[in-house]
């Protein structure tokens, strides 16, 4: 066929805000909405977070090893990539098939300059060992970005000290679907500014971000948290979702009027640096104190036998809310009354007491959405014995999780 195609054709004039795709969200906190990117804005906004984040240069070989068909493919495999004359891989393998070694083998292969990918795939890949890395050569490697989640310290150190023995810049990268494009990030910055590890830091040319409070004020100075709101308008932000404006206008202009509303919560550093918390809705309070269920998960995730975990709120009659703890373990032989002691230790000594499940269940794996994401909201819906409206699980990985987690729970509950 591709002989067959002449080697040149007429471009095609599109007009700057004619529709260039739509996506669907992955839905991990809802209904899957279409969001509509348009021409030239996005385009624009690709390349140039393509070309400054990752110190693109030409001549490199950028591999990106997200799901073309998910926004990061989108912006960082085809768009970006390709607007820059970047050579482009394009990865259609899991990170273990065959083997664990897959991503280092294809860095050696194919000589990849700089590697953008998950933390879900980092924290799978870590339990299985050094030696899968070691194995091969990459010595081509001058970034490392991570993409889709907040990535926990034990990862990021990974990915920083194992995989990029030390040398290269290793970026945690924050944005959306609804974004286009990258927009907090440790660079672009001045040369050799300093990286904190597992924060995406400073935003991108163009985004102002802000902090609100619950008033919808403005919240000023540093060491704060709060909702992440982008404060003027760039040029990959999403034009609106696909037939239905009203939505678009509603999720995401409506809580706090003037300013586009992320979903996200924030810190803002002693230094003016930016930390994702997580999603809003990700947070519980518990007898008060308010905490993302990203950092329980963070402080598991230190426990060299559980490779996965997933905390929610419920309801709890003293404390106002509880941490439900979902956990998966890397060997279904290991002592699982032993675990859940230690992971209690773990999140008392690096949190507080407070802060520690009041129920661990086991599970033999996490509800996830085809880019890697947890549905939290599943969980929660099994917890708060909600399961008969579960919502929209179509971007469920696998849908048959749903009652594998509801039968385990079912026993949880009767023991
Ligand atoms: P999606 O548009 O479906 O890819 O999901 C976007 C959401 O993923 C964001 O709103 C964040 O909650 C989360 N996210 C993406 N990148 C990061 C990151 N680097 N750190 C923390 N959360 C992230």
């Amino acid at each position: 066929e591709m002989a067959k195609a002449a080697s040149v054709c007429t471009p095609e004039s599109m007009d700057s805000e004619d529709t260039l795709f739509m996506l669907y969200t992955s839905g991990s906190t809802g209904k899957p909405k279409g969001i509509v990117h348009t021409q030239a804005g996005y385009l624009l906004y690709a390349a140039l977070t393509h070309k400054y984040v990752f110190d693109y240069q030409q001549g490199d070989v950028f591999g990106c090893v997200a799901d073309i068909g998910w926004i990061t493919g989108h912006s960082y495999v085809v768009y970006g990539p390709l607007c820059n004359g970047a050579t482009s891989v394009l990865f259609e393998s899991t990170p273990v098939y065959p083997d664990p070694g897959r991503y280092w083998e294809a860095v050696q292969r194919l000589r990849i300059n700089q590697f953008y990918g998950a933390p879900t795939a980092v924290r799978l890949l870590l339990h299985h060992g050094e030696h899968w890395v070691r194995k091969y050569d990459r010595s081509s490697l001058k970034t490392l970005g991570s993409v889709g989640e907040p990535i926990n310290n034990e990862a990021w150190q990974w990915l920083y000290q194992v995989v990029g023995e030390g040398r290269c810049t290793l970026v945690d990268t924050w944005w959306q679907t609804e974004t286009g494009g990258i927009c907090i990030a440790p660079r672009p910055s001045e040369e050799n500014a300093e990286i904190v590890p597992a924060m995406a830091m400073r935003p991108f040319f163009g985004i102002i971000p802000v902090l609100m409070d619950e008033n919808g004020k403005v919240i000023e100075g540093n060491d704060v948290s709060g909702a992440l709101c982008i404060a003027q308008p760039w040029p990959g932000m999403a034009r609106t979702i696909y037939g239905d404006h009203q939505r678009f206008v509603d999720a995401y202009f409506k809580a706090y009027p003037g300013v586009y509303f992320t979903g996200d919560g924030a810190y803002r550093t002693k230094k003016g640096y930016y930390q994702i918390t997580g999603r809003m809705d990700d947070v519980i309070n518990i007898s008060g104190h308010r905490l993302g269920t990203a950092e329980i998960e963070d402080a598991m995730a230190d426990h060299p036998e559980v490779p996965e975990t997933a905390v929610i709120g419920y309801p709890h009659k003293i404390k106002g809310e509880g941490a439900f703890a979902f956990i998966v373990l890397k060997e279904q032989t290991a002592d699982t009354a032993r675990v859940k002691e230690e992971l209690k230790a773990i999140v008392a000594s690096k949190i507080a007491k407070y802060a520690v499940p009041d129920h661990i269940l086991v599970v033999k794996r996490l509800p996830k959405t085809r880019s890697g994401k947890i549905m939290r909201r599943l969980l929660r819906k099994v917890v708060t014995e909600q399961s008969s409206s579960m919502g929209d699980t179509t971007t469920l990985d696998d849908p048959s999780v749903v009652k594998e987690i509801l039968d385990a729970y079912q026993k949880y509950k009767e023991k």
